[in-house]
């Protein structure tokens, strides 16, 4: 019975060592086939889309992280907008393993802004440089020999774009340079209308002083004075100029002989007659220092010592003594000394 037995688990322990063994074999064979067709590796996708293998997953998502946080140069940030997800599994062998696939998926979901900077004239965007230092450049040149008068408000600002079309330095100088031609041409023209009209209201002002009067106050030393004559001024009170300087003591009205002459105001007669270069000459006192002298005259029409009213005809207009044509000289004269008439009448 014993030996029965021992026979018994002696076969068939030879039986499971033979069916382990060609399990082994087996498995061996099995593994061997997988292994040459498939291998471990990532399968990385986006929004579910397949977008590449990777055999390994911490280098590429550093090589992502990487991309994404890049702010050399002018970028600003970057942002994606699904980040990839990974499964781990046996990839058959003929799929590459291409970490430059993933990337250039990532690269195409990215979107950089850029951060460039911008020269204003009058808050207003002109051309954007990359750097800062450029742009400064730029408004240094356009100002080197710029007027201070110009009005061309230059600035620079930064400017956050995912456009990264800008200009060189430049081509930016010369858009500003236009600008500032502008400007200048501008200013220049406003200046010379300026200029033109000083002019003008210069001439005006010079042409009005040489035919207006002074404005009259119609008042001396208390006396309301009215015009002896009507007529046109032919020589002012003052300084005649010309190389034989003299002075004109009276202010000459030229108006047709014989006109009427009435006195400047009330008073008395104090010189009726002929006197030189005067030629006829009336005096009459006003009383407050105040005499006028109608020199010229055609004609006398009152006397001295007589009292005469402010509208009485006195004598008339006429070219007596030394005169070129018919005028008459009026002079006033306050305590002896004669005074512009024009600063009381016409
Ligand atoms: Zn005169």
């Amino acid at each position: 019975m014993n030996f029965i037995l021992r026979n018994w688990v002696k076969y068939y322990t030879k039986e499971a060592i033979k069916t382990l063994k060609l399990v082994t074999i087996g498995s061996a064979i099995v593994i061997t086939v997988v292994c040459v067709k498939y291998r471990p590796a990532y399968k990385v996708t986006i929004s579910g889309e397949t977008i590449g293998y990777v055999e390994n997953r911490d280098l590429i998502e550093k090589k992502i992280d990487k991309y994404i946080n890049n702010t050399s140069g002018n970028i600003a940030f970057r942002e994606i907008s699904n980040l990839p997800e990974y499964e781990f599994k046996l990839v058959n062998r003929e799929k590459e393993l291409r970490d430059k696939d993933v990337m250039l998926a990532v690269e195409n979901l990215t979107t950089t802004t850029y951060r460039f900077f911008a020269v204003t004239s009058e808050g207003e965007q002109k051309a954007v440089v990359s750097s800062q230092e450029e742009a400064e450049s730029v408004i240094n040149e356009i100002k080197a020999d710029l007027n201070k008068d110009v009005d061309l408000k230059l600035g620079i600002v930064e400017v956050y774009t995912t456009d990264t079309n800008v200009s060189t330095k430049e081509a930016a100088t010369n858009t500003l340079n236009e600008i500032k031609i502008a400007k200048v041409t501008e200013y220049e023209k406003k200046k010379a209308e300026e200029a033109k009209k000083k002019a003008a209201a210069a001439a005006r002002a010079r042409s009005f002083a040489s035919t207006a009067t002074v404005a009259p106050t119609g008042n001396l030393n208390g006396l309301a004075l009215a015009i002896p004559v009507n007529g046109s001024i032919s020589s002012r009170f003052g300084s005649r100029g010309g190389s034989r300087s003299s002075v004109h003591t009276g202010l000459d009205i030229s108006t047709s002989s014989g006109t009427g002459i009435r006195p400047i105001a009330a008073g008395t007669v104090t010189y009726a007659g002929y006197r030189g270069s005067y030629g006829n000459l009336l005096i009459i006192d006003h009383g407050n220092g105040v005499q006028s002298y109608y020199a010229h005259c055609s004609a006398l029409y009152v006397s001295a010592g007589q009292a005469v009213g402010a509208g009485t005809t006195i004598a008339a207009v006429g070219s007596t003594g030394n005169s070129t044509g018919p005028h008459l000289h009026l002079e006033i004269r306050v305590n002896g000394t004669p005074v512009n008439p024009q600063s009381y009448i016409y």
